[in-house]
């Protein structure tokens, strides 16, 4: 994003903003925070003005001022006592080394203002060690170090890390917040109301995810892997040679598509509602697999969608090829009359 896009405002996070001010200033701010919320909604905006925030020597009101040498050197990028956990350089790992080093961090005493802030992002991408050596930190917490966790997969961390973390559960906006930050983005602001609507549908009410669609024309490329489904499903195209055109750098999108379509098979199934399917192209095909296969399969297909997603996100290398090909063969079971 550009500097410029990351000036408009996210309306809808100044509630739990507000909420972690009160905290602020009420000397009620937990040891360790965990947001958690859906992927595109805003959660690293939200993150980035409680860093802020936290660090500011002169808030004003639930802001921090922008102004003071803690807020310029977090706008450098360079403030001391500030901290970012990441995957390292092609890894999809946070390993142990980091969090130690994060925990010596911890244990210094701040350079600038009264607190530190350690957050680690995205919190799953903890192995196993780190996510143990992390434990310890959480249960001797060094007094003046906030730590906060991201993530969009809950079920991705150790139960015993979720329960010693203040949750933070972020919502998205409604679709006149949504629609509004949107048209003023540079990339999305000259596009029609309803081509806005649609990306927004497709993404689940995530604007940052319905901004990417935008800007990346992934509406077109969801359009086009649909009719490729109908292709396979129809026998005209070789499920080999989908399965490869999908492993490319789009897979985790991918795979999620697969999973939203699926559901808004079975929401329009149960409402009787063909608009509850988005791209009107695939309306006719979804009809044709619910009466023919039932709703239960199309669950069972969501639920090995979520799984291999999960594990493609995961710190596991599946096959691209063969996990579509095993799909793609689950999808033709589909098609073949059982009810
Ligand atoms: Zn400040």
């Amino acid at each position: 994003m550009t500097l410029e896009e990351r000036k408009v405002p996210c309306t809808w996070l100044d509630k739990p903003i507000q909420q972690f001010a009160e905290q602020m200033r009420g000397g009620t701010l937990p040891h360790a925070m965990l947001v958690c919320g859906a992927r595109g909604i805003g959660k690293h905006q939200f993150v980035d003005r409680v860093v802020r925030l936290a660090l500011c020597l002169a808030p004003v009101e639930d802001a921090a001022c922008g102004e003071c040498k803690a807020c310029r050197l977090v706008e450098g990028g360079l403030h001391a006592d500030l901290r970012y956990l990441q995957p390292e350089d092609k890894s999809t790992q946070i390993k142990i080394d980091a969090i130690r080093a994060s925990a010596a961090f911890a244990a210094k005493s701040a350079f600038l203002g009264a607190r530190k802030v350690v957050v680690i992002s995205p919190a799953d991408a903890m192995n196993i060690n780190a996510s143990n050596a992390l434990l310890k930190t959480l249960e001797e917490p060094s007094l003046g170090t906030l730590l906060i966790l991201m993530t969009d997969s809950l079920g991705g961390l150790l139960p015993t890390i979720r329960s010693r973390c203040q949750r933070v559960d972020l919502s998205g906006p409604t679709q006149d917040q949504a629609i509004n930050w949107l048209q003023q983005m540079p990339a999305a602001k000259n596009l029609p109301a309803d081509e806005l609507a649609l990306s927004l549908q497709l993404s689940q009410g995530a604007p940052f995810t319905a901004l990417e669609y935008l800007d990346q024309n992934l509406i077109d490329e969801q359009k086009s892997m649909l009719a490729e489904l109908a292709q396979v499903l129809k026998r005209t195209q070789p499920s080999t040679e989908a399965a490869l055109h999908w492993s490319d750098e789009w897979i985790q999108y991918r795979l999620s598509w697969m999973i939203h379509w699926l559901e808004q098979a079975v929401r329009s199934s149960y409402s009787g509602n063909e608009k509850d399917i988005y791209l009107d192209t695939s309306r006719n095909m979804f009809s044709y697999i619910v009466n023919n296969a039932g709703l239960h399969s199309l669950f069972d297909l969501r639920d090995r969608c979520i799984k291999e997603l999960r594990l493609l996100k995961g710190t596991s290398n599946p096959n691209k090829q063969l996990l579509w090909e095993s799909l793609l063969s689950e999808w033709l079971q589909l098609m073949v009359k059982r009810r």
